[in-house]
């Protein structure tokens, strides 16, 4: 008998179902089992639904609500399908983003685990012999004859086979099932297992050397086979020798060797090709990294490190030794990264040290691989992950070590659905699996800067570039004294491009603008051409024969005349990467060029064709957006040129300067990381903006220090925290009025719980600067406390008080905790 007066209940997320999870009964055949982190089958409403066990509860529900509950129904896996601390992490996140749980695991799980079951009916031994006993009783339609030969001639039929017959085809099956004479059980498309199979062949014994030196083939086929370690995929042979296929039906024949199939994981590498390197003497820095993070690696227990490392300081050959030192005691590593242009440049290094235990995780990932991938982590068979924001849910177990290289990217943070940071989330998986967590940057986010300046995380610092490369030197072109065509490449650039390319170098080129032109205005009356769904102007892509909106991918032909005043003419403004191409090829006709930004790239692999060839100096200038400033590391790049420092300056936001200044310093980075020293040039309207200025030093710690101060001042985040509720509807007014009325609320709130001690601010509502987005219109309201648990109970109880409140029917209502954009 329990202690507890009631058999505990079980706490399900529903899959596909309500936002709030439930309770449901344990039937008593399950009593005692350990349901948690299982999937089972569940009533609800009129249907069956998947759910997953989150919690076991002896409830304090009332007798009364406990009489109404429901049983569960069938329980689908045998084992729990995540670890208990990433369950835990996924909890965590629902309470922390205000995210409904069963939407946190839907986000992790593989689709295929989501899948609904579906009915499989078979015969009984009885049915089967009346049915084969022939016709009986009353005539049959045709219908009917179809699905009992159907039924006859196979083991099990799927519903889904079922609905391609003839209408009643239902009615007759019930009636066989009336009968006795069928049965059904459920098909769980993601049991049955996809994966791909492959033949290997095994070496059992040599043939004698006699036979080997009479044929060379069959030498070779035994070298090759005895050098891959005695198994090797026949595939593999059949490319590598001929007639491979004679020699494995006569060897297996005589029983040398044997024809075995086994399971292959589907991978789909897209490693770049880097040139293997020896593994390096650390130099005096690194050593001493080391030495500050290996023992809580060793011995692992919580404690976030901040790894801030100048550019070409040799962080990742830290990173692979601490990984190393992780496997070699048996447990897993997990490595993110922002984003795939990284992980392809990491892969390489990764598989050379850790080959098949290494598992790459990201969005480009095909379903088939991702269910193999999937697999290979939950049945232990992965020893490192690498992979990008969603691989922080990784269901690993045993983790020893989290490494978040270029922790400050804000790729890290998800701005949809379950808006979530990957870094924050890292430290507190690594805090409830009581793990070190190493946060890598060469420039540093402001919050974790600060935790390493004020000791709540360990600052381990690397000032030098490995065997004292120098950093490279900035050059500050002020933009405001060139016209025309120096507007894109400025004569100074220009003269730089030429010394560089003269010199054997190559030049990387950085503009955050895809497209052609900006934007489109009307000679005559000055409109602009706008986004018919998002309040934004329309971007000419040369490439297109068109414009395109960069928010919605909304698509329309360059118009003839001003769709306003229907007189002007329109002509393009500003620029972006396509134009500065386009300049290049002008200026250096015999220069090879590459583009890299999201409209080149339409896949991966094209990505990583791109970055190949780049770093096989098969291309002499690369132009790119984002994409190109982070991590890479192309030893022969000696020129940066940035075409336009400001435009990240100009959006109204109080990050604005810490993003520009570590895009700035990033991009610098990647010039002179080889053996000759490297230059930058940075373009810009504001030549004596604080932020150019501190990126024309290179001195990010000093940046550092007085952005913080002016946080404190200011009353900003890390000194504060702050979430964004950002009010979307179809039609503006009722969103305006729920903005309004949400902003009532959130001061009345305040007003209470000030009241009882906790120092809390509301401002707002206001339009958000993406006013329309996607045909929905937006409106923010920001809300501040001053402990992480203020906020919590602030913002609980505001969206308790919108449930209550009327007016937000059209509308909704997300939640944005540590918010990193405004838009
Ligand atoms: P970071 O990530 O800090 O910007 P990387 O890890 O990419 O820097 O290292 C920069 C370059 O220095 C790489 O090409 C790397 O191979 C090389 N490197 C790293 N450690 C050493 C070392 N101890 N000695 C020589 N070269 C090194
Ligand atoms: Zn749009």
């Amino acid at each position: 008998m329990s202690s507890f007066p009631h058999a505990p209940l079980a706490l399900c997320a529903v899959f596909r179902g309500p936002s709030t999870c439930l309770h449901y009964r344990i039937p008593e055949g399950l009593a005692g089992t350990d349901l948690v982190g299982r999937r089972v089958l569940v009533p609800l409403g009129y249907r069956e639904a998947v759910a997953l066990v989150v919690a076991l509860e002896e409830s304090g529900l009332e007798e009364s609500i406990r009489g109404t509950l429901k049983d569960i129904r069938a329980v689908v896996d045998e084992e729990a399908l995540l670890p208990p601390d990433v369950l835990a992490l996924c909890r965590w996140m629902s309470a922390y983003y205000f995210h409904p749980l069963p939407s946190v695991l839907e986000a992790v799980f593989p689709s295929n685990l989501l899948a609904h079951p579906h009915r499989r009916y078979r015969l009984t031994a009885e049915g089967r012999t009346a049915l084969l006993q022939g016709p009986r009783g009353e005539p049959k339609t045709v219908g009917a004859r179809d699905v009992e030969s159907a039924l006859l001639g196979r083991d099990a039929l799927d519903v889904k086979d079922l609905e391609t017959f003839p209408k009643g085809w239902k009615a007759h099956i019930k009636r066989l099932e009336s009968l006795g004479w069928v049965t059904w059980d459920y098909a769980w498309p993601s049991l049955e297992p996809s994966t791909k199979r492959e033949k290997v062949v095994v070496l059992r014994e040599e043939p004698p050397e006699k036979r080997l030196s009479a044929s060379p083939h069959l030498r070779r086929f035994v070298t090759v086979l005895r050098d891959s370690g005695g198994t090797c995929p026949l595939s593999d042979l059949r490319r590598q020798v001929s007639q491979a296929s004679y020699w494995v039906r006569k060897l297996a024949a005589e029983g040398f060797i044997a024809l075995e199939e086994r399971e292959v994981l589907r991978e789909s590498p897209m490693a770049q090709a880097l040139e293997p390197s020896p593994p390096f003497e650390l130099t005096p820095e690194q050593k001493a990294a080391m030495e500050a993070i290996e023992g809580v690696v060793v011995s692992p227990s919580f404690k976030p490190f901040v790894l801030y490392g100048v550019t070409g300081s040799g962080k990742t050959e830290i990173y692979l030794q601490l990984v190393e030192k992780t496997v070699a005691l048996g447990r897993t590593a997990l490595v993110l990264v922002p984003e795939i242009a990284l992980s392809t440049q990491l892969e390489g290094l990764f598989r050379a040290r850790f080959g098949e235990t290494l598992t790459v995780w990201h969005s480009a990932l095909a379903s088939g691989v991702r269910d193999d991938q999937w697999r290979k982590m939950t049945s232990g068979r992965t020893a490192v992950i690498l992979g990008v924001r969603s691989a922080v849910l990784s269901p690993v177990k045993n983790l020893g070590l989290i490494i978040v290289d270029e922790e400050h990217d804000s790729s890290y943070k998800q701005e949809e659905r379950l808006r979530y940071h990957a870094r924050d989330v890292a430290v507190m998986r690594a805090r409830m699996t009581n793990i070190p967590v190493i946060l890598g940057s060469a420039t540093p986010s402001l919050q974790s800067f600060h935790h390493g300046r004020t000791g709540r995380y360990t600052l381990v610092t690397l000032f030098k570039r490995v065997e004292d490369r120098p950093l490279p030197h900035i050059h500050i072109v002020d933009m405001r004294r060139h016209r025309g065509p120096f507007r894109v490449i400025s004569p100074e650039l220009h003269k730089a491009l030429e010394e560089t390319l003269e010199s054997d170098g190559q030049a990387m080129l950085f503009l955050n603008r895809r497209g052609f032109a900006s934007f489109f205005l009307c000679r005559a009356c000055g409109a602009v051409l706008q986004c018919p769904h998002c309040a934004v102007s329309l971007t000419y892509h040369q490439s297109l024969q068109g414009v395109l909106c960069h928010y919605c991918g909304h698509e329309e032909p360059v118009p003839g005349a001003c769709p306003l005043c229907a007189k002007g003419v329109m002509i393009p403004f500003g620029f972006g990467t396509e134009r500065v191409e386009e300049e290049l090829r002008q200026k250096f006709p015999q220069v090879k060029t590459l583009r890299v930004d999201r409209d080149a790239m339409t896949c991966p692999a094209k990505l990583v064709r791109s970055l190949d060839a780049f770093r096989s100096r098969k291309a002499h200038v690369m132009v790119g957006t984002q994409m190109i400033t982070k991590g890479h590391d192309f030893p022969h790049v000696t020129l940066v040129g940035v075409i336009n420092a400001d435009t990240s300056l100009q959006i109204s936001d109080f990050r604005s300067g810490e993003t520009t200044a570590q895009l700035l310093m990033q991009v610098a980075g990647r010039a002179g990381r080889g053996e000759k020293p490297g230059r930058v040039v940075i373009q810009t309207y504001n030549p004596h903006h604080y932020v150019i200025q501190a990126a024309a030093t290179l001195d990010y710690g000093h940046f550092c220090e007085h952005e913080l101060a002016t946080r404190r001042t200011l009353q900003y985040p890390p000194f504060t925290r702050m979430a964004r509720l950002l009010v979307t509807g179809p039609q503006q007014t009722p969103t305006a009025h729920a903005a309004a009325e949400l902003g009532r609320i959130a001061r009345e709130t305040k007003a209470v719980l000030e009241s009882q001690g906790m120092p809390l601010a509301v401002l707002g509502p206001a339009p958000a600067p993406l006013q329309k987005l996607k045909k929905r219109f937006r409106y923010n309201l920001y809300v501040k406390a001053w402990r992480a648990e203020d906020l919590q109970a602030f913002v609980e109880k505001i969206l308790q008080g919108v449930s209550k409140a009327g007016g937000f029917e059209a509308v909704h209502v997300a939640v944005d905790r540590d918010p990193v954009s405004s838009l």
